[in-house]
């Protein structure tokens, strides 16, 4: 680690809104990131799942480069070659029938919201403002006012009131409790898949479909926030394709645009997203050359099934150690899924794991007091997989 005073966590112009390691980069390729000192590190974090093809990969960098010397921003009051092209490519690509394109995370989880509530207005015949909004306990959507106000994470809330009405949380994996919180108000049941910050947590077998099925039965949107989840992270372009299960508007972002501009975007049924007419909902930049020219290189990458597959083939890597730590008592639970690694740990913080694993050139970040997510771009080796497993089984063994 540097001792750079500019990476550390004293007072300075910068707002203090992030306890970051004390780790200052300054150049990056593929799964390695070097810092100011010129040290390298294996970057387990990648961007929270926005690197997912690696740091400036070729196809992508290739296709921004070409974007910036052509044209870069028109704003919607015009269009552009490239975005009519980028909703082709991802619907296709989702199997989806609409995109409505915008930036980050949280404005497409906004987006959905709006959407969700609209179409709850117009098609369901809910009554002017009552609409409702199931979530779950332990999400995470993003930290804009409306969304941190069907959040259950006191952090990410409290000091941050008044809060938007309309959303009721029920526990996360009970698909009963989700049926039984349905009214006839209800226009949505927002859920992760799997949920990304909360720890990598795997719902129990059938629930996603359990939902899916409540939500039909009482004609309510299933909205799958696949802003973390999706994109080849877990073994399949959405994650919501290994349940089986077709959600009704499902948002994307991250690695969406290739860790290189913020895009994000909602994608589902056409007769849903079409509520949102001309005047009602925009955005300057979503939808922007830049961004559509990276996104559809990024669609071109996950179309070769290429890095679905190494996530899928690569999981058994950190899977099998992972389990031997639990075994061994170094750690309570490990939850993987695709190259995506929720741990644990016990004798150590999550922090303290951080810290330690940054020393020995490893780059991974708690995500709550015990809890470390780890997800490697999909590039990574299987040599660097097991130089993490080694490492992590070492720093945890040394506390015991
Ligand atoms: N939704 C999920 C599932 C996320 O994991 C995140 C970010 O971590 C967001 C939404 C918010 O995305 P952003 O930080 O780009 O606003």
């Amino acid at each position: 680690m540097t001792n750079n005073p500019r990476t550390t966590n004293a007072p300075g112009p910068l707002a203090p809104n992030y306890h970051p390691l004390e780790v200052e980069l300054a150049t990056a390729e593929g799964a390695m990131v070097t810092d100011t000192s010129g040290r390298e590190y294996l970057d387990c974090l990648a961007g929270y799942s926005a690197l997912n093809f690696g740091h400036r990969h070729p196809h992508l960098v290739r296709a921004a480069k070409d974007q910036l010397d052509r044209l870069t921003l028109t704003s919607r009051a015009v269009s552009h070659e490239h975005l009519e092209r980028f909703a082709g490519a991802v619907t296709e690509l989702t199997g989806t029938e609409m995109l409505l394109p915008m930036n980050t995370g949280a404005e497409a989880v906004e987006t959905a919201i709006k959407t969700a509530r609209k179409w709850g207005y117009e098609a369901k015949g809910v009554p002017a403002d009552r609409a409702e909004i199931i979530v779950a306990d332990g999400a995470f959507h993003g930290r804009t006012t409306t969304i941190i106000s069907a959040s259950t994470d006191p952090a990410a809330r409290e000091g941050f009131g008044p809060y938007t009405p309309g959303f009721v949380v029920v526990p996360y994996g009970d698909a009963a409790s989700v049926r039984a919180a349905i009214t006839p108000d209800t226009v949505a049941v927002l859920l992760e898949p799997v949920q990304g910050e909360n720890g990598v947590i795997i719902p129990p077998e059938g629930y996603l479909e359990q939902v899916r099925a409540a939500c039909d039965e009482t004609n309510t949107l299933l909205v799958l926030d696949e802003i973390q989840s999706g994109l080849g992270r877990t073994g399949a372009t959405l994650t919501q394709e290994l349940f089986g299960v077709r959600a009704d508007l499902t948002t994307l972002g991250k690695a969406l645009g290739g860790g290189i501009v913020p895009v994000s975007a909602v994608v589902g049924r056409a007769d849903v997203l079409g509520v949102m007419t001309a005047g009602t909902h925009g955005s300057t930049f979503g939808g922007n050359p830049l961004a559509c020219a990276v996104g559809i290189a990024v669609t071109e990458l996950l179309a070769t099934g290429e890095f679905e597959a190494r996530a899928r083939d690569l999981g058994p890597r950190l899977e099998g150690p992972a389990k031997d730590l639990v075994a061994d008592g170094l750690a309570t639970d490990a939850r993987v899924i695709g190259l995506w690694m929720g741990l644990d740990v016990v004798s150590l913080s999550g922090r303290e794991v951080s810290e330690r694993l940054a020393a020995e050139g490893i780059l991974a970040k708690e995500t709550h007091d015990n809890t470390i997510r780890f997800a490697p771009p999909l590039t990574v080796t299987e040599s660097d997989l097991d130089r993490l497993m080694d490492t992590l089984g070492r720093v945890l063994r040394s506390a015991r």
